[in-house]
């Protein structure tokens, strides 16, 4: 049997230089350290500020699905979810990944209109959605109100997974790969050196690095600022709750569109729940990752009234985390404008999590020889100085 690997220490030795430093210890960060290790003989290091899991990846839904409303989008989370049915194997760690479904709640006719349109692109891909009336719904859901549903939409291939043990199984597997995860270590600045970039670390060591990924999610902007470089994403509250156990009654994550409420339930049978909070407005690029009674209230009314008997519950844990927020929802991936040897690994949104495991690979890939896949085009850093921004994906939740 194999020895246990730590996952990532404070006081881990590190080297004066390496060719790729990953700025970022949560989910996107450690699965390109894992990709890049498993395909290459590069140095890699992650540096992260504090604990492995304590951004926006220890925080969020665990929500994967590939019921999207484009189609690069659908493609990646078809990917990501070929890659996670055999995730626990690879990286020798169970992530608790349940595939119950997506079931998306349509009260409007606009609602109604997108899911069918999302059906038809998803039938086009390959996607197995599909549409379901409001009995039909009930039936996969007993007790949701569906007084007022037009249309449902339901794909069996989505799921949810436990977060923590995810990230935990990357840094592990990146470790026993060879790369260097540093916990409890900020970086706090970078400046050019030759062709690459110097880091300035919080511990007062610096370390050389050929490629510096910026993994910061929400905290992008340090680092970038410190080199100069200016993009419009943006950091926005994301609240969240969970219930006392319930003995599982619940297969698919349930998505209403008209109010944003999500919630499904968790392998140890409690009730995880979120609601979009229109007014968790523009901080600019201050991360709050405050709870407010006006989220519990608000999501306590709108989930008894889409699924009356969760009005009881008792919640036993309410927290917040940082979505990182692009202007056209699209991620920003790719060469730094102006500062090619810094990467891009932002702008993720609300599913920054469920496509890690195809963005680490594409990304690795990248890094390693070059090759750039059709959505590192799309995401291009670069495309908000020339003006190549698109129509914002409408199936962004929260
Ligand atoms: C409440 C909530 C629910 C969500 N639900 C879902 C969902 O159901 N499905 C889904 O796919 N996504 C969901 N998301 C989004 C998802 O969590 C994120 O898109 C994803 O985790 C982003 O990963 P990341 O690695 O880019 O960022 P993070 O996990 O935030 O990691 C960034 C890391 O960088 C570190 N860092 C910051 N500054 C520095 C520095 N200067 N030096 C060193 N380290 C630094 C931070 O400490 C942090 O650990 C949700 C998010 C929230 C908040």
């Amino acid at each position: 049997m194999k020895p246990p690997v730590t996952l990532g220490r404070a006081d881990e030795p590190l080297p004066e230089a390496c060719d790729v430093a990953i700025v970022g210890g949560g989910v996107m960060g450690l699965s390109t350290a894992y990709a890049v290790a498993e395909s290459s003989k590069l140095r890699v290091v992650v540096l992260e500020r504090s604990y492995l899991v304590s951004g926006a990846s220890g925080r969020n839904g665990g929500g994967v699905r590939m019921q999207w409303g484009d189609e690069g989008n659908v493609r990646v989370m078809m990917e990501s979810i070929e890659i996670c049915r055999g995730l626990a194997q690879e990286l020798g760690i169970n992530l608790w990944f349940r595939q119950g479904g997506y079931l998306f709640l349509a009260r409007s006719e606009a609602g109604e209109q997108r899911l069918r349109r999302n059906a038809e692109l998803h039938h086009r891909v390959g996607a197995p959605t599909r549409l379901l009336g409001p009995e039909e719904a009930r039936e996969l859901v007993p007790e949701l109100d569906v007084h007022d549903v037009r249309l449902a939409a339901f794909n069996p291939k989505d799921g949810v997974v436990f977060p923590w043990p995810f990230v935990w199984g990357y840094a592990g597997q990146a470790i026993r790969r060879g790369v260097v995860v540093r916990t409890h270590t900020a970086v706090e600045a970078a400046e050019a050196d030759g062709a690459g970039l110097r880091l300035r670390l919080s511990t007062g060591e610096s370390l050389r690095a050929n490629l510096v990924v910026n993994a910061t999610g929400a905290w992008c902007h340090g680092l970038n600022h410190s080199l100069g470089v200016r993009l419009p994403n943006r950091p926005h509250r994301h609240e969240i709750l969970s219930t006392e156990p319930l003995k599982p009654f619940l297969d698919p994550l349930v998505v209403d569109l008209a109010s944003g409420l999500y919630f499904s339930q968790s392998t140890r049978g409690e009730i995880v729940a979120g609601i979009t909070m229109p007014d968790h407005g523009d901080g600019g690029t201050d991360v709050d990752q405050s709870s407010s009674l006006g989220f519990l209230a608000h999501l306590g009314r709108t989930l008894a009234a889409v699924m009356p008997r969760l009005g009881r519950l008792k919640v036993l844990r309410q927290w917040a985390g940082a979505y990182d927020v692009s202007p056209d929802g699209d991620a920003i991936v790719g060469p730094s404008p102006g500062v090619p040897a810094l990467l891009q690994l932002c702008g993720f949104t609300g599913h920054g999590f469920m496509m890690a495991p195809a963005v680490g690979r594409m990304l690795a890939r990248f890094i390693v020889r070059g090759e750039r896949h059709p959505m590192l085009e799309r995401w291009d850093p670069t495309r908000f100085v020339d003006g190549r921004s698109r129509a914002r994906e409408d199936m962004i939740i929260g």
